[in-house]
């Protein structure tokens, strides 16, 4: 009686009550089944079009798994009837604490896809003695109720980025609202084509992409296209991060192909372990490294020199005025071209070639956070490594928004998760 009691206080149906309550052998196991059953005198709900129908037959008893009490698993007990609909003809009723086909609650879902946001979906299934796929189902459930909830009003600031997935074979791209204070993944799209931003912008509407103030991006010439003539308004924005990032993909370059002659004429390894000493930032490293790094500028490598150019390049990004920092560019742009480092030189013609979008950046000072982009792909890394066992790009992309999206999620009651 008890248990009914706490029931209605949490889980109120209008059109059912609960019947009696018995522990009994679920899947081996001893749990608590309760029943339920419609109020008299009510009709089922077509699952089609929310209208009550007339009853025209009943289905087999069902188990739907609700949140576990003490250390019983529990369970609703239901015999689903079939509604007859005018308009949709005959449908099992729709059901105020599942969906469809789904023999997991509604509540219960919801309280497994808030454990799946903390442990990962192995852990999550573990700890509640559920299979990874009712886990992954709960969060599929809660996310796509969040996408189809969620608020896209007052989206001015997106930047656009692009992950490798899968060791580095397929890409995602992804678009997330850069705002100050409403930082969120917005989408995401396999691929990193025109046409794939193009699917964005078209889910996106015109409407919303004609408010955009900003985009951020990398020079990706796909990207550049579709932002061009989806949002001609915003200030597209090549940011920092990604800007840097190609610096480093360089010195990296430079680092191999000098490792691999040492190699060949029997020479000392200089580099051995030295890539994140490279790829660091100066003010970043630590007193070790940063002996490590005096040690190594006093040898004439290629590695150095290319290292030495991006940490000059970081003055670019101090500077307050457009021309100045203009100058800057062209100056820096000039110096790396006479030198002998080719994709130093690859860099700075890039730089050249996409000079008013990188400018860009200063007409925006102060608008756009230039960690906003880098924080959220630093977000994004982190799921996909706590990601064991999404083996398909479905499977990331959900779990991408489950943490990342800032959905918004089904009424619940229930505490303590
Ligand atoms: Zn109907």
């Amino acid at each position: 009686m008890l248990i009914k009691t706490l029931l209605n206080k949490v889980e109120r149906y209008k059109s059912f009550v609960y019947g009696s309550v018995c522990v009994m052998l679920v899947g081996g196991t001893e749990a608590l089944v309760i029943d339920i059953e419609p109020r008299c005198n009510s009709r089922p709900i077509c699952p089609e079009c929310g209208k009550p129908g007339t009853i025209y037959d009943r289905q087999p008893q069902r188990l739907y798994e609700y949140l576990p009490l003490w250390s019983f698993k529990a369970f609703f007990r239901y015999v689903p009837r079939r509604v007859k609909c005018p308009e949709h003809g005959v449908k099992v009723e729709s059901l105020p604490w599942a969906y469809g086909k789904e023999r997991t609650t509604i509540s219960y879902q919801v309280f497994l896809a808030r454990w799946a946001k903390r442990l990962s979906w192995q852990e999550t299934a573990r700890i509640f003695e559920t299979s990874w796929d009712t886990v992954f189902r709960a969060v599929q459930f809660v996310v796509d109720y969040g996408l189809a909830h969620r608020s896209l009003e007052d989206v001015t600031e997106i930047g656009v980025d692009e992950v490798a997935v899968f060791r580095g074979h397929k890409y995602l791209t992804l678009v997330y609202q850069v705002n100050a204070g409403a930082r969120r993944l917005l989408w995401s799209g396999p691929e990193r084509k025109a046409k794939t931003l193009l699917q964005f912008f078209k889910e996106f509407g015109p409407e919303r992409s004609a408010k955009l103030q900003f985009v951020c991006s990398d020079m990706w010439a796909a990207y550049l296209k579709v932002i061009a003539k989806k949002a001609p308004q915003a200030l597209n924005v090549l940011d920092r991060f990604h800007i840097m990032r190609k610096f480093n993909e360089a010195i990296d370059e430079i680092r191999r192909s000098e490792v691999k002659q040492f190699k060949v004429d029997g020479q000392q390894n200089v580099l051995e372990r030295k890539r994140w000493l490279l790829l660091k930032r100066s003010e970043n490293l630590s007193e070790k490294q940063t002996a490590s790094m005096r040690e190594l500028l006093k040898l004439n490598l290629a590695s150095i020199k290319g290292y030495l150019l991006r940490e000059d390049f970081q003055r670019f990004w101090e500077y307050q005025r457009y021309d100045f920092a203009e100058k800057f560019l062209e100056n820096w742009v000039t110096r790396t071209l006479q030198t002998d480092l080719e994709p130093m030189k690859k860099v700075a013609k890039m730089l050249r070639k996409h000079k008013p979008l990188i400018l860009n950046w200063f007409k925006a000072k102060g608008a756009i956070s230039s960690g906003a982009v880098e924080g959220m792909n630093l977000k994004v890394k982190l799921t996909m490594r706590k990601a064991y066992g999404f083996r398909t790009l479905k499977c990331l992309q959900i779990a991408l928004y489950h943490e990342l999206g800032k959905l918004p999620e089904p009424e619940y009651l229930h505490r303590f998760c």
